[in-house]
């Protein structure tokens, strides 16, 4: 199963040349999720090649415009496109007020249903789950409710040992094996042991975990503890620590200290002040803290695979 982010947005709220604001687009297993969408966001999944029809979940951290200013241009696109799959979108109080009443006032009329949830971004809880990952809030603090995305890829599937499968089994049988269950017959009997048929996958499940605008916080760290990629704010460089504390804001120093203390895998860095025009102090920054860390650069996908974290 592929598990892959590219990077589509690393700026913040200030407008700047050559940065956009935030925005990640994953796949997952063919299937396409956003997390943010800001100004812009749809002409860089132009740029990078990533079919917008392929998106079926869009999360939304907070209403700050510099996360979603893209998502009713991303919308009317698929309007045009003629889209009539379902849509998930996911964020905080008012975003699917402000999106109903653009689409009032633009008189449009989607060819396709949006199921809105709306976050709670006060506490950590399970938010979505499918047949391959769930995702989890992570609280964050800011100036307006915030949270962030933790998303976890289930329990591999059990490995069927081949060489003993029974011959005939229906696929629908050969997937219950997969999934851990017995086969069973008619009179609800054992037929076929699960565990007489299949292995453990060796794979662990892989994740990932997006925080964005917040306030240094410890409680982060818990919540993000060992996952394989964290894309953490690094908005300032520490000089500017107090700015970031006013602000509601982290520097490249804190976002190495969240991925440190959390034993995270990799950390990606993103979201810089449109002060900066070069980002060599963010990655030395983070990088005395916390070696593995890269900035996040725009047109860039990561592969979460088995063995760690890796450029495409
Ligand atoms: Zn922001
Ligand atoms: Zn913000």
């Amino acid at each position: 199963m592929s598990f892959q982010l590219t990077i589509l947005g690393t700026g913040s709220a200030t407008p700047v040349l050559n940065r956009h604001p935030t925005s990640h687009h994953l796949i997952i297993d063919q299937e396409g999720y956003l997390i943010d969408c800001g100004e812009g966001t749809q002409l860089q999944l132009l740029a990078y090649k990533l079919r917008p029809s392929k998106i079926k979940y869009i999360f939304i951290t907070h209403l700050h415009g510099d996360h979603y200013f893209g998502l009713i241009g991303l919308l009317s696109t698929f309007n045009l496109h003629r889209r009539t799959d379902d849509l998930w979108i996911f964020g905080p109080e008012g975003l699917a007020e402000i999106i109903t009443i653009q689409l009032k006032y633009s008189d449009s009329r989607l060819m396709f249903k949006i199921h809105f949830t709306e976050t709670d971004t006060e506490k950590s809880y399970q938010l979505f789950e499918n047949e391959h990952v769930t995702i989890h809030t992570i609280p964050l603090i800011h100036r307006v409710p915030c949270c962030g995305f933790l998303i976890r890829e289930k329990e591999r599937k059990r490995n069927l040992i081949k060489e003993i499968i029974p011959a005939g089994l229906s696929y629908e049988d050969l997937k219950r094996l997969k999934d851990g269950y017995d086969i069973l017959d008619e009179n609800g009997q054992i037929l076929y042991k699960n565990q007489d048929y299949t292995t453990e996958s060796s794979n662990k499940p892989r994740s990932y975990a997006f925080c964005s605008d917040t306030l240094y916080h410890r409680p982060i760290i818990d919540q993000v503890k060992g996952v394989d990629l964290l894309y953490y704010e690094a908005t300032f460089l520490d000089e500017l620590s107090q700015r970031a504390f006013d602000t509601n804001h982290s520097t490249a120093l804190q976002a190495g200290m969240v991925a440190r203390d959390a034993k995270v895998g990799k950390l990606i860095i993103g979201h810089f002040s449109s002060r900066y025009k070069v980002l060599d102090d963010h990655l030395t920054e983070a990088r005395s803290v916390f070696p593995n860390t890269d900035l996040a650069v725009e047109g860039e996908s990561l592969l979460i695979g088995n063995s760690g974290v890796n450029h495409v």
